[in-house]
């Protein structure tokens, strides 16, 4: 079973990734390490990688692959870094950023799937990875700055607490409502008030639930 994963996981990396256009070798090391299939519930374990965000329960998703990967190339993070991840889900992108080398301090709303994310990481001994049970749309003042911040749930702007919350130099990738849809954006800041900001693509996210995201 587990050479079939490997397989696939080579499978995915070539045709989902590579062949979209992201070449890095360090963004291809990590996809070809992290091992998707156990960041997915028992039931969607055959679909594992597949290039679709797939069902983690509690109405949330663990995004397409090519997303993760996208993600994680445009924050262009550097080992040792810091990085503040809004939105843990199953901690697949939070293992990525681990096996990058980097930091990670990862905010997650259901306790649930914090919990699970938090089991496979440590069973995988990503032991740069901290997660917290709270709202994000808050950020997490207590390890502020950071280099990077990655928000993996649609928010209604770029929130201030995020932006507080980094170092000058320091980026930001999330998706943020643009009207009817939702635009995948990197934001750099410049100084402490000036920030220039890139649109990359459109995508789709489940969105941010909060004090300054979206009521439930
Ligand atoms: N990064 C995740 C992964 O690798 O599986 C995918 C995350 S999923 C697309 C978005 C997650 O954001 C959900 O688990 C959802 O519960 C969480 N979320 C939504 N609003 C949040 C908030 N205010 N604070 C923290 N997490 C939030």
């Amino acid at each position: 079973m587990n050479e079939d994963f490997d397989k696939l996981r080579e499978r995915m990396v070539k045709e989902q990734i590579f062949c979209r256009g992201i070449k890095d070798k360090r963004i291809l090391e990590a996809f070809r390490n992290v091992p998707r299939h156990l960041f997915v519930p028992e039931s969607q374990l055959r679909f594992s990688y597949i290039d679709s965000p797939l069902p983690i329960g509690e109405g949330q998703t663990i995004s397409q692959p090519y997303i993760v990967a996208l993600m994680s190339w445009l924050l262009d993070v550097q080992p040792s870094q810091k990085v503040l991840e809004i939105g843990t889900g199953s901690g697949y992108q939070a293992a990525i950023l681990a096996y990058l080398g980097t930091k990670v301090y990862s905010i997650e709303r259901i306790a649930s799937l914090a919990e699970r994310a938090e089991r496979v990481l440590t069973q995988l001994g990503y032991n740069n990875v901290e997660i917290t049970v709270g709202d994000g749309s808050l950020g997490w003042p207590q390890y502020s700055p950071y280099d990077r911040v990655i928000v993996t749930a649609a928010s209604p702007s770029i929130l201030d607490s995020w932006r507080q919350q980094l170092k000058i130099g320091g980026k930001i990738v999330l998706p943020v409502e643009y009207g009817l849809y939702q635009m995948l954006v990197v934001v750099d800041k410049i100084s402490e008030t000036e920030f220039s900001q890139k649109q990359i693509c459109e995508c789709v996210f489940v969105p941010l639930i909060g004090k300054y995201g979206y009521k439930k």
